[in-house]
């Protein structure tokens, strides 16, 4: 059995204020077993004083980005070490916001998924099309080559300890999900191209979906056989809003 996560991305939001009104709102209601994994992942700055609020809890605490070299002269960066030195035991890497945004190459995010397990964290590998993409039916090429990428330098034993979100970049923060059809469709490809390497690995692998997920839709996306929870952005601002999103995840 696959035991859910939903993973709430605060992406660039909150103060020190906000937070703790979040958390303390997240922790009133939160179960102390819950069927899925919780785990929020606030900026870096907040990560420490996050981790220290949350303890006691079940929420775990993730990063969103970890730089993939180990040190030296790299201005503004972060390393795996510190992240895992602060307490963090997740990392989101391959975000579609780091993709586009700050132009991360497969190869990057590849090495970036491998700084996170050098230090025993747990990288929320992102993959997912662009809606030109998607139109011009290339989502599959597009996903395959971001986890091939990945594949090819980690091998297939690293995703034993590692949790993919398959994320569609025209759902994600425009209020427009996938369906759970088309979801399906696309967390089947990507747990068929991990088995084609390794069977058990596929079948103990967690893939999340990722865009526009909230809790009027959760429980039909969190249904299908191979949607193993969430990677939750506006709606995880919400303490509400995101208990409702956990409390609609299934094992599978
Ligand atoms: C995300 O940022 O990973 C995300 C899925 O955002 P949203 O839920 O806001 O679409």
């Amino acid at each position: 059995m696959r035991r859910p996560i939903v993973a709430g991305n605060w992406k660039l939001h909150g103060s020190r204020a906000e937070n703790a009104r979040l958390v303390e709102e997240i922790m009133a209601q939160v179960p102390s077993k819950p069927a899925g994994q919780c785990i929020v992942c606030p900026p870096l700055v907040y990560l420490q004083e996050v981790g220290r609020l949350l303890r006691g809890s079940s929420v775990e605490l993730g990063a969103q980005d970890v730089c993939a070299e180990t040190q030296g002269a790299f201005t503004g960066e972060v390393s795996a070490a510190m992240l895992k030195d602060v307490g963090c035991e997740y990392v989101i890497v391959g975000h579609s916001e780091r993709r586009l945004i700050y132009r991360e190459s497969d190869q990057l995010i590849a090495r970036k998924f491998q700084a996170a397990q050098s230090k025993s964290m747990v990288p929320i590998l992102c993959l997912g099309e662009q809606l030109a993409e998607r139109d011009a039916d290339r989502t599959k090429e597009v996903v395959g080559r971001q986890l091939d990428a990945v594949l090819e330098l980690a091998g297939i034993d690293a995703f034993a300890h590692a949790v993919i979100a398959y994320e569609p970049v025209w759902a994600i923060g425009t209020g427009r999900n996938a369906t759970p059809d088309q979801a399906q469709d696309v967390h089947a490809f990507i747990r068929a191209r991990l088995q084609a390497r390794n069977a058990k690995i596929a079948a103990e692998t967690r893939v999340l979906y990722g865009g526009s997920v909230k809790a009027g839709n959760a429980a039909e996306l969190f249904a299908m056989p191979d949607v193993d929870g969430g990677l939750i952005g506006g709606a995880s601002l919400k303490a509400d809003e995101f208990l409702a999103i956990l409390a609609a995840a299934r094992p599978h």
